[in-house]
């Protein structure tokens, strides 16, 4: 070893080589920021980098990635926002994610920041990350609720009865956050190769334990990766991904570790009727009460903030009033988001028109202009006009999920969802998906591995994708402002009530044929009501508007670019075009030959305007868009959809976004004069092919048909076969199809 890393132990081997003594201010440290959802991590982690933040995502799943740097006395601290988990099993992406980073990229050590109200659930996490061996220091976070709930800490006690530095802190106003952190970086120097913790499990379990940690041992299997411990631990919990991990590594380990396992938990089957999970839960909870135990918690008085839960609760649950009140609530969060949100949509649609105007006075004709102003913006301007109103509600949505509200929601769904043969846990999914409004189907589909049973896990994914997700908002706000001017917020709600209905009707009808099985039992935890604060709404707010834009920005824009060449090529044949071009030419000679403000000049312009418009609609369906939707018209007409409104379902099914954007498109192709570059609703209300009823057919229809495209790829991975992906499209087509054709039919007789 060289001088400068016995000088810096922290530094990794490599650094230092040469002598070189390495300068104070190059310290570095790694810090991961772990915990329970809801816990205060992002108000930490944010008021430790402040806007020094990087944020992306971890390769192949939709969990955020964030990272930020900030200086801790002489330390450069590179912090990595874990995503909130409450274990460190395998059956949410965000713990895979959390189990990853701690063993992949082996922090320095981890600041775990724990609800102080909530210890005995919190510590369940920092016991699982110490028994992979990496240095915890624990923020007991939320102190000044605790402190004015009457509760006290010995913290100092805790820290000396789980050996790792616990602290005080406040996130909102940052109070003990800078201690915790130069305990963290300083113990995690000293600890490097620090034991992992080791909980007893049992007589049952412990010489079993042992007997494959000495086996891994001896293989060395992934041993870079993992503590033997851990590995024969995560095996006993039956934990999939580290035995296929295992497997791949090692085989034949694999099969003598999965004997071992077999052979103890059909013991414990037989002598205590339970699982080995179960067993392992079990000890890891006495463990957790056993530090707890005498001394740690003091309360005083009775002055609680579950005191005042408990009040809010009698009235937010009621069987009859949380329900209506919950009713109420949503609605009202639809109708002021369309009373405010009306205002900036109208300014961003503006900029739009005037970026399109100005760029096809600049730009030649030919295709760079077409693709630039029918492709690109306007395709793209379509999505981001709905932004503001989509940010209100995101802001509504952040609302409910920090003051506690949304789990209360979830609570009183989950009596009805046991009707439909689906579990609690059911509905953070749906809710994730767009139950509420602006959600997304992906992160909802990924979701679902909190659901054990993979009957109800099925059942769920595949029919969250009939909510009311962000990517549809945009084509319901653009029709309803269209044909139901007034009652946008009214026709919002009640889709968003259709797709409820639908989701739950399919998963009663699946949950009685293709996957019929037992339910499971619900348990699942009210926290606290809270009052969030403004700056916490807007960071949650902006990340699910970001993610948004992102879509928007980069899959929306080569989906436009491939759209736009699907409806331009093949172009029409010179001859083809050439009966249309004469007679604009000839309408155009007799126009200039008129004196100026001539009387016929209005009519002459109609009848060019006219021309043209035939001239586009013949491009248009001379393309190879225009063929699939024309192809497809006979079977669309009983829903009243034309063979534009095909091409725009069809290039839904790569992302919902692109359905206005095509239908912006699709109208605009056949309008080639800018002056009359009028807003694609403008179009759409004044086109004799489309009515009320071929409004609510096809927002009834883009509501239930077939998911996106990385939604089925996500569906593909949780539900593990093609089969269900196909199910999955077809099905949900079909049943689009058939309500969309029952509401015209029925739209278009009682309208008329
Ligand atoms: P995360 O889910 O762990 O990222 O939690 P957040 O940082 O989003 O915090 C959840 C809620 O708790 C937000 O409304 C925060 O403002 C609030 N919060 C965070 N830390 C504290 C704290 O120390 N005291 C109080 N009273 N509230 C906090
Ligand atoms: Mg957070």
């Amino acid at each position: 070893m060289s001088q400068a890393s016995e000088l810096h132990p922290e530094t990794p081997a490599g650094e230092g080589k040469g002598g070189r003594v390495i300068p104070l201010h190059e310290r570095k440290a790694r810090i991961a920021l772990a915990g329970n959802p809801n816990s205060g991590k992002t108000t930490a982690f944010n008021a430790y980098t402040g806007s020094r933040q990087h944020v992306g995502n971890y390769p192949g799943v939709t969990v955020e990635k964030k990272e930020g740097v900030f200086r801790l006395d002489d330390t450069e601290v590179t912090l990595v926002d874990l995503p909130g988990t409450y274990s460190l099993t395998a059956y949410s992406a965000e713990e895979i994610v959390t189990r990853e980073v701690l063993s992949r990229e082996t922090p320095l050590a981890v600041v775990d920041v724990v609800d102080a109200s909530a210890l005995e659930r919190n510590l369940l996490l920092t016991v699982q990350i110490m028994e992979m061996g990496i240095p915890v220091a624990l923020a007991l976070n939320m102190m000044d609720e605790a402190r004015r709930a009457g509760m006290h800490i010995n913290s100092e006690m805790l820290g000396r009865r789980l050996g790792v530095p616990v602290g005080e802190t406040v996130a909102r106003t940052g109070e003990g956050l800078k201690e915790i952190m130069a305990a963290a970086v300083a113990f995690g120097r000293e600890n490097a190769r620090r034991e992992p913790l080791r909980i007893s499990y049992g007589p049952d379990l412990d010489p079993v334990i042992a007997e494959m940690e000495t086996l891994l041992t001896e293989r060395r299997v992934l041993e870079h990766w993992y503590r033997p411990r851990w590995i024969a631990v995560k095996l006993l919990e039956g934990d999939e991904r580290v035995r296929e991990e295992v497997r791949e590594a090692a085989p034949e380990v694999a099969e003598k570790l999965q004997d071992l396992h077999d052979v103890v938990s059909a013991h414990i089957r037989a002598t205590l009727n339970a699982s080995t999970e179960a067993i392992i839960a079990d000890y890891r909870y006495g463990y957790i009460r056993g530090v707890l135990s005498a001394g740690v918690i003091s309360r005083e008085g009775h002055r609680d903030r579950m005191a005042l839960t408990d009040k809010l609760d009698k009235v937010f649950t009621n069987a009859l009033f949380g329900p209506l009140i919950m009713l109420g609530i949503l609605y009202v969060m639809f109708q002021v988001t369309f009373d405010v949100g009306a205002y900036p949509q109208g300014w961003v649609e503006d900029g739009f028109g005037w970026l399109g105007d100005t760029l096809s006075d600049i730009l030649p004709e030919g295709f760079l202009k077409s693709l630039v102003v029918s492709g690109i913006i306007d395709g793209v301007g379509g999505v981001v006009s709905f932004v503001p109103l989509i940010m209100i509600m995101f802001l509504f949505v952040a609302f409910l999920e920090d003051s506690g509200y949304m789990a209360r929601i979830a609570y009183m769904v989950d009596r009805v969802f046991r009707a439909f043969g689906l579990h609690g846990c059911s509905v953070m999914p749906y809710i994730v998906a767009g139950g509420i409004a602006g959600g997304c189907a992906i992160p909802g589909v990924m979701a679902t591995r909190t659901l054990r049973s993979p009957r109800e896990k099925l059942a769920t994914l595949l029919t969250l994708p009939y909510m009311a997700c962000g990517a549809k908002l945009p084509v319901f706000l653009l029709v309803a402002g269209v044909f139901f001017p007034g009652n946008e917020a009214v026709t919002l709600f009640l889709l968003t009530l259709a797709g409820w209905a639908a989701a739950l009707l399919t998963a009663r009808l699946l949950r009685s044929t293709v996957i019929r099985g037992e339910s499971t039992p619900f348990v699942m935890e009210l926290p606290p009501y809270r009052l969030p604060t403004l700056r916490s709404l807007l960071i949650h707010c902006w990340e699910r508007t970001w993610m948004y834009l992102k879509k928007a920005g980069t899959v929306l824009v080569a989906i436009s670019i491939l759209i736009w060449a699907g409806m331009t090529f093949p172009t029409l044949d010179p001859e083809a075009a050439a009966p249309y071009e004469q007679r604009i030419g000839a309408l155009e000679d007799r126009l200039a030959a008129l004196p100026p403000d001539a009387a016929e000049a209005a009519p002459l312009n109609e009848a060019i305007e006219q021309a043209r418009q035939e001239l586009g609609a013949a491009e248009l369906r001379h393309s190879l868009a225009g063929r699939v939707g024309s192809a497809l018209e006979p079977l669309t007409r009983p829903a009243g959809f034309d063979w534009r409104t095909n091409i725009a379902m069809l290039a839904g099914i790569a992302a919902k976004e692109a359905v206005v954007a095509t239908l912006g498109t699709a109208y605009s192709l056949g309008e080639q004069d800018p002056e009359d570059a009028a807003p694609l609703a403008a179009r759409i209300a004044a086109d004799p092919g489309w009515s009320r009823a071929t409004g609510l057919a096809l927002m009834l229809f883009v509501l239930l048909y077939s998911p996106c495209f990385v939604t089925l790829v996500v569906i593909r991975h949780e539900a593990g076969s093609w089969g269900w992906v196909a199910f999955s499209m077809l099905f949900s087509t079909g049943l689009a199809y058939a309500v969309a054709v029952t509401a015209y039919q029925i739209g278009s007789r009682v309208w008329g």
